[in-house]
């Protein structure tokens, strides 16, 4: 049994049965034995694999929207530029790069990373040395002030809490242990969260169907909305998802690239949700919200064409056919481009965002 299932087993049989909210902080999170906590996860030798991991194109196009976002702010300075869950860091080292095309932008910018891993955070400072960076644990200890923030595969870790359709009422799914091991149980009395629904889900379900909610990414949606509505600023979201709310339970597990059991061996594996967009666009008052928009068109409108373009100019056979790879692999509507999907969120009055300016 490993280090994690044990505690959480301890847990369970002193507390009771888990939401599924606890049981995914305690396994990405736990301070020694969590998932992010212990390891750097990404890569082709890792768990899963990252846009920003699959092409250096992907951080060099996020990198001058930030610039361009920040133009249209009216190039407040200081600004902050914040990413949320760097990961590798390889994103912002990208960005960063390609910020060179926009020296005043990259003057006034103050780099914050908020990142919960120390593995990650070592992995960030090798990635980004010769940047000034700081590290956050929070999003609540930033700096105040105009802030261009940006999340990639972020929103998917924060913990979400599953509900499951009863006669008339919704109950919340729990985690319990027996003696074969974790498995899922339900809350004798009606959820509160319910009210969280919108209404045609709420009422139109049927017995026994599941609907997700994430308290952590509203509440992180109305923050930020709530510093951007006064202070000015702009951020972009980056995610699987779904842009309207609907019955469904995405909560997955990820090892080796592959698909595994939510409750075996917590850990082990990367555990994410589906974003739920509709939720979050609902959630924020006083701001623009833009998207979602499908991130194959969101980098097609940014011009990953012609960035692709021109690093096949100049490249080996070989590189050639891993740039055209890549391209694919990021905006194909059966690779990235369609499951992915991108959000921004402006001052109330600002114009649309490069990305998000139809057609
Ligand atoms: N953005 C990166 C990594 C995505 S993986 C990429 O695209 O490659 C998710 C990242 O979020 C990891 O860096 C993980 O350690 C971090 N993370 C997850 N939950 C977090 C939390 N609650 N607070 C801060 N960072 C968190």
């Amino acid at each position: 049994m490993n280090p994690l299932t044990k505690l959480l087993r301890r847990r369970i049989e002193a507390e009771g049965p888990l939401t599924v909210a606890e049981f995914m902080t305690a396994v990405l999170l736990h301070p020694e034995h969590g998932y992010y906590v212990r390891q750097d996860p990404l890569g082709a030798d890792g768990d899963f694999v990252t846009a920003p991991e699959i092409s250096q194109m992907f951080g060099e196009l996020i990198g001058l929207w930030c610039a361009v976002a920040w133009r249209q702010m009216g190039s407040p300075s200081p600004v902050t530029l914040v990413e949320l869950g760097p990961g590798r860091g390889t994103l912002m080292a990208d960005a960063l790069r390609a910020l060179k095309m926009a020296p005043d932008f990259l003057s006034s910018a103050d780099v914050r990373l908020v990142e919960a891993s120390p593995a990650l955070r070592s992995r960030q400072r090798e990635s980004l040395s010769g940047h000034a960076v700081a590290w956050h644990d929070g999003i609540e200890d930033l700096p105040e002030g105009p802030i261009v923030l940006i999340a990639n595969e972020f929103l998917d870790a924060l913990p979400i809490r599953q509900l499951v359709r009863g006669e008339g009422e919704w109950h919340e799914r729990l985690v319990a242990c027996d003696d074969r091991g974790f498995r899922f149980a339900l809350d004798g009395a009606p959820s509160p969260l319910a009210t969280l629904l919108p209404r045609a889900l709420h009422d139109g379900a049927a017995l026994g169907e599941i609907a997700e909610v994430s308290p952590a990414v509203l509440g992180l949606a109305r923050f930020i909305a709530a510093r951007i509505a006064r202070h000015g600023g702009a951020a972009l979201f980056i995610d699987y998802g779904h842009a309207e709310s609907a019955p469904g339970e995405t909560l997955q597990a990820v090892r080796d690239h592959q698909f595994a059991d939510v409750l075996t061996e917590p850990g082990t594996a990367d555990l994410t949700a589906h974003v739920d967009f509709d939720a979050f666009a609902r959630a924020v008052d006083d701001v623009a919200v833009h998207g979602p928009v499908l991130q194959g068109a969101f980098l097609e409108r940014l011009g990953i064409s012609e960035r692709s373009r021109k690093l096949m100019e100049s490249a080996s056979p070989d590189l050639r056919e891993a740039v055209e790879t890549a391209y694919r692999r990021l905006t194909d509507p059966d690779e990235m481009g369609e499951l992915f999907k991108v959000v921004a969120i402006t001052g109330r009055n600002a114009p649309p965002p490069p990305g998000f300016d139809a057609p």
